[in-house]
């Protein structure tokens, strides 16, 4: 995808969407990063029903360590990989309260030394909490990112150095959630909603799910300008 469609591309997710942000619910950088651990493999709906109750007695590394491991499965129960998750974010925890006086340290080589937070957690971590235009590639992302040509890459960490090199600066910040939205919700795994896709004529997927008329709508759109 050349520059000028890339910039087409993301101007039009942000005219769409101008304030993206995660769709997990946190109050501070400590509860973002519990919810990023527990979202592994897990819905940010399904991550939101437990936190409700977890973060109301736990919403700092004290009163997690306080709830302990225990107490903490019981509210992150219905949570897949709990029993891990939940000894991860004590170890975290406690690494937190020891080394750090309670706070989530703002850089990365810190953020990935800790229990459960690899490169994915540290970089949403960093561009949510603490505003830094990183970009986290998840599924969805990694899947848009080669769907599209906009940043093609046979690994996670392949497409994110791509993405940091191709995404155009204004729109550094907020990309990482306007691509995860994206595949989340309309350039879908299995079936694609190619029919209603803002960015559709700009996207170089070669296997676009068509409307009935056998066109994408977006496309017939642009067509008939
Ligand atoms: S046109 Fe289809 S494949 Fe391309 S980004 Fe849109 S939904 Fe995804």
């Amino acid at each position: 995808m050349n520059k000028q469609k890339r910039i087409e591309f993301f101007a039009r997710l942000r005219a769409h969407n101008p304030r993206p942000t995660t769709e997990l619910n946190y109050a501070s950088p400590f509860e973002l990063l519990v919810a990023v651990i527990l979202s592994a493999q897990a819905t940010d709906k399904g991550v939101n029903k437990a936190t409700d109750g977890l973060f109301r007695v736990a919403p700092t590394p004290r009163a997690m360590l306080a709830l302990g491991e225990e107490g903490l499965k019981a509210h992150i129960k219905t949570i897949g990989l709990f029993n891990a998750k939940a000894r991860n974010i004590i170890k975290t925890c406690r690494i937190l309260v020891d080394s750090y006086g309670g706070q989530v340290p703002a850089q990365r080589r810190e953020l990935e030394s800790l229990p459960g937070v690899g490169r994915k957690t540290a970089n949403v971590i960093l561009n949510t909490a603490f505003g830094e235009p990183t970009i986290a590639v998840d599924t969805h992302l990694f899947r848009v990112a080669n769907r599209t040509g906009l940043a093609p890459g046979k690994t996670p960490l392949a497409v994110e150095k791509r993405l940091l090199k191709v995404v155009p600066e204004a729109f550094r910040q907020d990309a990482h959630h306007w691509l995860i939205l994206h595949g989340r919700y309309v350039c879908t795994a299995r079936r694609p909603r190619c029919g209603a896709c803002l960015v559709a004529d700009l996207c170089e997927y070669g296997y676009k799910e068509t409307s009935p008329a056998g066109t994408p709508a977006a496309a017939r759109m642009v067509a008939a300008e």
